[in-house]
């Protein structure tokens, strides 16, 4: 008593403080040490249960018992009462986070608030670690009052937006006041800018857990260790996820390295529309742990209009660097610092490496095509004919010129193959001659953006016009095998997936980032395990 009436008074009066009521004398040591360094605490990962009945809850603990802890959401059971809780904590290996949020907090519980502080009272007497209330709902301050040995989460969650950082300043100082274990405080992203509020909100405090819900805050959730928020939450499979944008416990481990992530991990990412769509991620990310190399890489989903303030949030946070993508790749020249020759030859960039707060664009999508394409073909002399004429056009011609082809180019708006062409001062014809240019010439090459998911089903040929000898590449790559491949192995042409041209150009912004060559096989066997 004397001391919950004393802690507020101690916390106002103090710089820093510092939760070790379940550490070790050496562990909280490590921890003030931590944090005198300014150096974020260890993130834990934490799998959420959201079975509908016990059965299922007691499969999922035990799936889950390779996270860090679990988050037990009782609001999820249908009928919980308190010897369905009983029967749960019976069954707890790991520590648990018991939650069960009411209908008016964003959860499915529907029962009275007396009903839900007793399945939480009993949660906690059955030895609950840790049990999450709602800020502003009536029962919390019971709980807290009655924690007995859990620790209580006092959460605050905003379904709509995330507010300014002073606002939430002021949630975090208001629930502080309420003398919680820890802090949640949990937003939706509507724009990756938003991610970048709550990790100034993570700035200096090692008893919070803060976050972006959706699509669009999934790096919150991958970068929790590197910015400190306490906890990082994830779903135990891809369709048992809680909340939009989370990710899954294997993706967390395994593909993003959650727990080799800290505060110096060197941060790349996608920066795309779709950059959730990337394939690339599933090559860098083991890559980068093979070569013992401190880095992460990540989807980085920019829309047009929230470029700008997006480059300026990655100088602040000092990302290392980025693989750029539609619909960026030349937009994104002007908000750079320098572009290597080629990128500024083929007037756009995939590739951008943060040199101690200088930016430099490089472009290594023609590197990926010519390489792709000579391992079916000689490119010196031959007539390819490429389709399209935006940003991966631009590097193809760019890169087969080079190589001594004799290039031909047609796009669904004319205009722009012509401008293409006379830039590159290469031929141009019209798209409605397409057919008989298809029969003229030894390879085409589709550029458009055509057959790409999720229209799995478009080409940009109808392949009447293919037969056996002309060699076909689409440096579409999802999926591998677009409409046009197949039409085009059906009349017996060689081809030339796009995921070569991918794992190519992949390789050389490896070498970029890290100054190391991953090698060719060893990013090809990653893509081959995910396509
Ligand atoms: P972009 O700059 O947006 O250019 C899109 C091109 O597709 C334009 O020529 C556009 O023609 C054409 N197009 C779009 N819809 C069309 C339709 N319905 N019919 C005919 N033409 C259409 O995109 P990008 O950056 O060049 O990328 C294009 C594709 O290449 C994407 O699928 C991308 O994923 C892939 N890519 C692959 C690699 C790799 O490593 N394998 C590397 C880079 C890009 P208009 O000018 O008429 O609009």
């Amino acid at each position: 008593m004397v001391l919950a009436r004393r802690i507020p008074l101690y916390q106002k009066a103090s710089d820093f403080s510092v939760e070790t009521s379940d550490e070790t004398p050496l562990q909280a040591a490590g921890l003030i040490i931590r944090l005198l360094q300014n150096q974020p605490m260890k993130t834990k990962i934490c799998a959420v249960i959201n079975a509908d009945n016990v059965k299922d809850a007691l499969n999922d603990m035990k799936k889950a018992e390779s996270a860090d802890l679990t988050e037990l959401r009782l609001d999820y059971i249908k009928n919980i009462n308190e010897s369905k809780v009983k029967e749960l904590m019976k069954n707890k290996k790991q520590k648990i986070i018991i939650t069960c949020r009411p209908i008016n907090f964003g959860g499915l519980f529907r029962g009275s608030e007396k009903e839900r502080l007793a399945l939480l009272s009993r949660a906690i007497e059955l030895g609950a670690d840790f049990v999450d209330a709602e800020f502003g709902s009536e029962i919390t301050n019971e709980l807290t009052e009655n924690k007995k040995g859990s620790k209580i989460i006092i959460s605050h969650h905003d379904f709509k937006e995330t507010p300014s950082l002073e606002k939430l300043e002021s949630v975090y100082n208001q629930i502080s006041q309420l003398n919680p274990n820890s802090v949640k405080i949990i937003t939706t992203a509507n724009s990756i800018n938003d991610n970048f509020i709550i990790f100034d909100l993570l700035k200096g405090k090692n008893n919070l857990i803060a976050f972006c819900m959706g699509a669009e805050g999934e790096i919150s959730r991958i970068l929790a260790p590197k910015f400190g928020s306490r906890l990082a939450y994830c779903s135990l499979d891809k369709e048992k996820e809680s909340a939009p944008g989370q990710i899954n416990l294997e993706e967390m481990k395994n593909l993003y390295h959650n727990n080799l992530i800290n505060k110096e991990t060197n941060v790349i990412g996608i920066i795309g529309e779709f950059a959730e769509n990337s394939m690339s991620k599933y090559m860098h990310n083991p890559n980068f742990v093979k070569n013992n190399v401190n880095f992460v890489y990540v989807p980085f989903k920019v829309a047009k209009n929230e470029l700008k303030d997006f480059m300026e949030n990655f100088r602040k946070f000092n990302f290392k660097g980025a693989a750029v993508t539609i619909p960026h790749k030349e937009n994104i020249i002007k908000l750079i610092d320098e572009l290597d020759e080629t990128a500024e030859q083929i007037g756009a960039t995939n590739t951008l490496v943060n040199d101690n707060g200088k930016i430099k664009g490089y472009n290594t999508d023609y590197y990926g095509a010519v390489y792709a394409l000579k391992e079916q073909a000689e490119i010196k002399g031959n007539k390819i004919l490429v389709l399209g004429a935006g940003g991966a056009a631009r590097a193809v011609v760019y890169g087969l010129k080079r190589e001594g082809a004799k290039l031909t180019l047609v796009n669904r708006t004319d205009g722009k193959a012509e401008k293409l062409a006379n830039e590159f001062k290469v031929g141009f014809d019209e798209f409605s001659n397409v057919s008989k240019l298809v029969k003229e010439n030894d390879i085409i090459i589709n550029t458009t953006s055509v057959g790409m998911y999720p229209k799995e089903n478009d080409s940009v040929l109808d392949g009447k016009d293919l037969f056996k000898g002309k060699i076909v590449m689409d440096i579409v790559y999802k999926p591998v095998n677009t409409k046009l491949i197949r039409m085009a192995k059906k009349k017996g042409c060689k081809t030339v997936t796009g995921d070569r041209m991918l794992i190519y150009q992949a390789v050389r912004q490896f070498e970029l980032w890290t100054k190391i060559n991953p090698g060719f096989k060893d990013m090809e066997k990653e893509m081959n395990k995910n396509i």
